[in-house]
C-alpha cells in the first residue's frame, strides 16, 4: 500500500491510498479535487473511494465535484453534514478494497460525527496507518466543538490509544511546531519534546511534512496521549485523566489564541463604536 501525503490549502492534508496490484486508490479528505484528480492521473491509478473524516470545509468541500466527474465514486463518512455522502459508515465497520482493508472507527467530539479510518494491508508486512482527521494530530488533538472531554478521552486512549504501537499517523493538519511548543510548556523537561521541535522546524525549513509520526512515538511527546504523566498532571493541577485533558485542551485554545484576535486598534475602534455593530468588513 502507497500513502501519498498531500499538502493543501494554509496548512491541511489530503492523503491518496493506492493498492498496488488493482491500482484502485481511495482519497482520503480531497479537499482540494483538481490537485487530486491531477495526482490520480499523474499515478495511472483508478479513484473509487473517498473517506471523509468530518464535514468541516477544509475536509469535505471536494467530495461534490469528484463525484460529478467520477461516475461510481463513493463516498464514505460517518455524519449526514458531508456533502455528497454516499455511504454512511458506523463505528468498527470494515471495508474492503483489494487487499486493503478500512476499520471505521468513531471518534466523535471535535464534530459529533467524526471517524477515523485504520487501514491495513492482507499478507504485507508494513505497518498498519491509521487517518486521524482533526481527531488526533502529530503532538497534539483537535478542538471539542461539538463533544465533551470524556468523548475525546475516549477516543485517545481507548479507541486510538489501543492500536498497534507501530500503527502510522497521518493527521489532517500540519500542526506539528504549535503543538510542540505548547507541549515545551507543559513539559519543559521532556527530552523527547525538545528533539522533536528542532526536527519539525528543520522540516519546516525544508518544507517537508511531519507526518506520518507512529503512535509509539506520540506516547512519548503528545502531551494529550501522557494524562497519568506527572509532569501533565502538575500543569495541569488536577489528576483524573479525564480533568487533566479538560484543563489541557482549555490551555492550549489559550495559548493559540493571540493570533485569532483582532489587532488592538480594532479592538479600540469596536469598543468606541467606531465600526458598527458588524465590526470590520471581513477581508
Ligand atoms: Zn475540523
Amino acid at each position: 500500500m502507497k500513502v501519498k501525503v498531500i499538502s493543501i490549502l494554509e496548512d491541511n492534508y489530503m492523503y491518496l491510498l493506492i493498492e498496488e496490484q488493482s491500482k484502485e486508490a481511495i482519497a482520503v479528505d480531497p479537499a482540494v479535487p483538481h490537485r487530486m484528480l491531477e495526482i490520480v492521473k499523474r499515478e495511472g491509478v483508478t479513484l473509487t473511494t473517498i473517506l471523509t473524516t468530518h464535514h468541516h470545509w477544509d475536509h469535505a468541500r471536494g467530495n461534490e465535484d469528484l463525484v460529478k466527474k467520477i461516475p461510481g465514486l463513493r463516498v464514505y463518512g460517518g455524519d449526514d453534514r458531508i456533502g455528497g455522502l454516499t455511504d454512511k459508515v458506523t463505528n468498527e465497520q470494515e471495508l474492503k478494497f483489494g487487499a486493503i482493508n478500512v476499520r471505521c472507527l468513531s471518534t466523535p467530539c471535535h464534530t459529533s460525527g467524526h471517524m477515523c479510518y485504520f487501514v491495513w494491508e492482507d499478507d504485507c508486512s508494513d505497518a498498519p496507518a491509521v487517518f486521524t482527521g482533526d481527531t488526533l494530530f502529530v503532538a497534539g488533538c483537535g478542538r471539542f466543538f461539538e463533544g465533551t472531554a470524556e468523548q475525546m478521552h475516549h477516543n485517545l486512549t481507548k479507541v486510538l490509544g489501543t492500536l498497534p504501537q507501530d500503527t502510522k499517523v497521518f493527521c489532517g493538519h500540519e500542526y506539528t511546531i504549535k503543538n510542540l511548543k505548547f507541549a515545551l510548556k507543559v513539559e519543559p523537561e521532556n527530552e523527547r519534546v525538545k528533539e522533536m521541535l528542532s526536527w519539525a522546524r528543520e522540516r519546516d525549513d525544508d518544507d517537508k511534512p511531519t507526518v506520518p509520526s507512529t503512535l509509539v512515538e506520540e506516547f512519548d511527546y503528545n502531551p494529550f496521549l501522557r494524562l497519568s504523566e506527572q509532569s501533565v498532571q502538575k500543569f495541569t493541577g488536577q489528576t483524573d485523566p479525564v480533568q487533566v485533558l479538560r484543563v489541557l485542551r482549555r490551555e492550549k485554545d489559550r495559548f493559540s489564541k493571540p493570533k485569532d484576535r483582532p489587532p488592538p486598534q480594532a479592538m479600540l475602534a469596536l469598543q468606541w463604536g467606531l465600526l458598527g455593530p458588524q465590526g470590520p468588513a471581513p477581508s
